[in-house]
């Protein structure tokens, strides 16, 4: 993980002319939706929804400073997080499923999303994180531009579910500072039968390498907050070592062994895991000795753990 003494937000990078074209990009994109790979084809400017359940109204949850991020994004300040309602993913184990899936949320504009994030710059968090943003990424990126034109300044979180089109992404290029995917699966088969997303692996992985040549290893600023680059999360999930070695596998093997990875422990059954019998099998917590055999194996790759 490399250190910088200063920073400069990416999109101040950006001219404004570029910029405003990424954004237009993305906004036509809701015509005929392709902004996820479930390619749902439909125009969500005229009140139709794909497999996010979610119009050209952006909804958001709740905006606050959350202090239970990682540490390099909480700092001291926490991290100014902006949790969107909908999501491209359908996890049964969703701890969150009343945004997720029931799209508990207020609908909201660029307009709106930018004096939040201006409003979490002047409480003092760290960065801005968006949480959840895939499904509406041309909102975002349109707040950003507002916003960086009114001062934001510090880094842009995207703190997705890795079920990302290259070509989006791309189009997020110099918008966004920080990629966080909370990586799921490399087991195709546990994609589709837990989050609905049977080419999952593939997408991820190609996800991970344009995030990758984009922002690169993560790097933190004289305190130890990030900057810049790539923070993976994964959940490890009660009988599913194997999914994880895979998952650790590939970031050391083909993305970077600097990779710094956060392997959460935290499973528990929410959702329908916790409700339907088909789901037994994941109705429980991940085991002690499940998590200490990913750690080791993480450790032994030589990634970096959160
Ligand atoms: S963002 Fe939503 S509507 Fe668009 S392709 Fe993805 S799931 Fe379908």
């Amino acid at each position: 993980m490399g250190t910088r003494p200063a920073s400069t937000p990416s999109y101040r990078r950006l001219s404004e002319a570029d910029f405003d074209a990424r954004v237009r990009a993305l906004w036509r994109r809701y015509e005929d939706c392709d902004l996820c790979p479930h390619d749902c084809g439909v125009d969500r400017t005229a009140g139709e929804t794909g497999a996010c359940g979610v119009t050209d109204d952006a909804l958001v949850a709740s905006y606050f400073d959350h202090h239970g991020e990682e540490s390099v994004l909480r700092g001291h300040s926490g991290s100014g997080t902006i949790f969107l309602a909908g999501c491209n993913l359908h996890c049964v184990f969703c701890q969150n499923f009343d945004i997720s899936q029931r799209l508990q949320g207020d609908p909201v504009g660029p307009e709106e999303i930018s004096e939040m994030a201006l409003e979490l710059q002047d409480r003092g968090c760290h960065n801005v994180n968006f949480v959840t943003p895939t499904h509406v990424a041309p909102h975002l990126a349109a707040a950003v531009r507002i916003a960086h034109d009114r001062g934001l300044k510090v880094p842009i979180v995207w703190n997705c579910g890795g079920y990302e089109r290259v070509d989006v992404l791309e189009l997020l290029d110099g918008i966004v500072d920080i990629y966080m995917p909370d990586v799921k699966w490399s087991d195709s088969e546990a994609a589709v039968e837990y989050s609905g997303a049977p080419d999952y692996w593939d997408r991820a992985r190609d996800a991970l390498r344009e995030m990758h040549r984009q922002v690169g290893d993560l790097s933190t600023d004289c305190r130890g907050i990030a900057t810049d680059g790539l923070l993976v999360r994964h959940l490890v999930m009660p009988g599913h070592v194997e999914n994880t070695k895979g998952v650790l596998a590939f970031l050391a093997e083909e993305i970077s062994q600097e990779t710094y990875v956060n392997l959460m422990d935290q499973y528990r059954p929410h959702y329908r895991a916790r409700t339907d019998s088909r789901y037994e099998e994941i109705n429980r917590r991940v085991r002690s000795e499940e998590y200490q055999e990913v750690v080791a194996y993480a450790r032994e790759l030589g990634l970096r753990l959160a």
